[in-house]
């Protein structure tokens, strides 16, 4: 399981001269030592390349061709055993590599087998096929081009005329932070015992299952399995969410298994949730391996996945003082606005956490419940990236009314959380008698709310293209 991290996702394109100078240096330098026989290793803007397990007279040297493009290249010098090559790219810091995106291609564009593990997407592997001693290390744009936010300020109405602030707020009703509480491997113990909990407190828990079929030839009977009926009376309350972790927690090896394994997961969670925005979260499991030509990304499109491997905090006892710990990271969270990850695996005395301590971590969870969004981990991505993709512009106003348009980019069928949009009005507006309407008229509900003395109001819109209308009626 991974320990947490974070990671500032910086894609800046922008290359100063210097920068690409000292690279050529630093290339220069590592392909000598390399030459000399020192090293069988470089380290190219963060990106960590050697041999993997080797001792002997080849040698490895890599190029920057351009930003996240590498070209990686093993001089055998009468090596006859087959190598492999290991990379690490950066994921953090500002050199962090969209390891989603990346894919290893040989010199003739042919896509070339990587091994990798199920949480650590950007550890590589890559056994070089025979006479192949050159590949080229590269992030694939997403068809619809990199992840770009729309600016803050463009989310946001200032409008003199009427006296009248909107923004969109950062969280789903204006909470100060968003808190996922996430369950992995389809346990029993997750439908005795933390289910039960989380309905005590109303919280909504996101559960991580296995839900493959036993398998020809395995004796092993999965968890899942054994509980389907139950797990399948929990989609039908609809009070939890559910998320892909492989049909079966084994890997899955060559393109056409690594897809069966998603696949087969992805299809059961939609036959769980009929009805429902096809969008899930897809964490691949810890300590297993995965080996494919293909990009990640390849697999997040085409079962609707969001990537939900990393930045998540482990909740097991065995990593000790579990619940001060996570008091300490909500906290933070919460000042800071972020959206707070946590994992349990087995619930209960004797196992992965006890009882007694996720109580309290809920018991911490309810203290803070009125800043924190509780909810699902699709809810809170849905959230993230309507956002980023809406703006807000105002269309007409006068002293008394308001028109404004909500604009987003996003594929409305599986983007499907609303929005909440806060509106501070003048004083001199008299709170009763504001409405908001959508262009069909509809009044749309409103929740009142005091901020520092000023009018303040919050409601709903779905993350589409629509105009609404804002009025002081008499
Ligand atoms: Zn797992």
């Amino acid at each position: 399981m991974p320990p947490p991290k974070s990671r500032q996702g910086s894609r800046s394109c922008l290359k100063n001269s210097s920068e690409t100078v000292t690279k050529k240096i630093l290339h220069l330098v590592f392909t000598l030592l390399a030459f000399a026989g020192r090293v069988q290793s470089a380290d190219l803007d963060g990106a960590k390349i050697s041999l993997h397990a080797y001792q002997g007279p080849a040698v490895v040297s890599a190029r920057s061709l351009e930003k996240f493009k590498l070209q990686v290249s093993v001089d055998p010098k009468g090596e006859t055993k087959p190598l492999a090559i290991r990379i690490e790219l950066p994921n953090s810091g500002p050199n962090t590599w969209p390891s989603a995106d990346v894919e290893v291609l040989d010199t003739s564009g042919r896509g070339l087998l990587v091994q990798r593990t199920g949480i650590e997407w950007f550890k590589m592997l890559i056994p070089l096929p025979e006479g192949i001693t050159t590949c080229i290390v590269q992030a694939l744009e997403p068809s619809d081009g990199w992840p770009k936010p729309t600016p803050e300020k463009e989310r946001v109405i200032q409008d003199r005329a009427s006296g009248v602030q909107m923004r969109i707020a950062k969280w789903h009703d204006g909470r100060a932070a968003a808190l996922s509480i996430r369950f992995d491997d389809s346990h029993p113990t997750q439908l005795t015992k933390a289910v039960p909990i989380l309905r005590e407190h109303g919280f909504r828990g996101t559960f991580m299952i296995n839900p493959g079929a036993s398998e020809p030839g395995s004796r092993r009977t999965s968890d899942y399995e054994q509980h389907r009926s139950e797990w399948e009376a929990l989609a039908k309350q609809g009070d939890h969410e559910f998320a892909n972790h492989s049909a079966h927690h084994r890997g899955g090896f060559g393109d056409a298994g690594m897809e069966a394994e998603i696949g087969e997961a992805a299809r059961a969670i939609w036959n769980l949730t009929p009805g429902r925005s096809k969008l899930t979260a897809l964490n691949l499991g810890g300590g297993t391996r995965w080996d494919t030509t293909h990009t990640l990304r390849y697999y997040l499109d085409k079962y609707h996945h969001f990537d939900a491997s990393e930045n998540s905090t482990g909740m097991d006892d065995s990593y000790g003082n579990r619940v001060e710990n996570f008091r300490r990271i909500l906290d933070q969270h919460l000042q800071r606005g972020l959206w707070c990850r946590i994992h349990y695996h087995y619930i209960g005395d004797g196992l992965s956490s006890s009882e007694a301590n996720f109580r309290a971590a809920l018991d911490i969870v309810e203290q803070a419940r009125d800043k924190l969004w509780i909810a699902g981990m699709a809810d809170i991505h849905k959230y993230q990236t309507e956002r980023n993709a809406s703006k807000l512009t105002l269309l007409k106003s006068d002293e008394r009314s308001l028109t404004f348009k909500l604009t987003c980019t996003v594929n409305t069928t599986l983007y499907d959380q609303p929005l909440t949009i806060e509106m501070t009005h003048a004083a001199s507006w008299d709170q009763q008698k504001v409405k908001i309407r959508n262009a069909q008229g509809t009044v749309i509900p409103a929740r009142k709310i005091h901020v520092d003395d000023t009018g303040t109001l919050r409601f709903d819109a779905p993350c589409r293209d629509a105009d609404y209308f804002i009025e002081l009626g008499s």
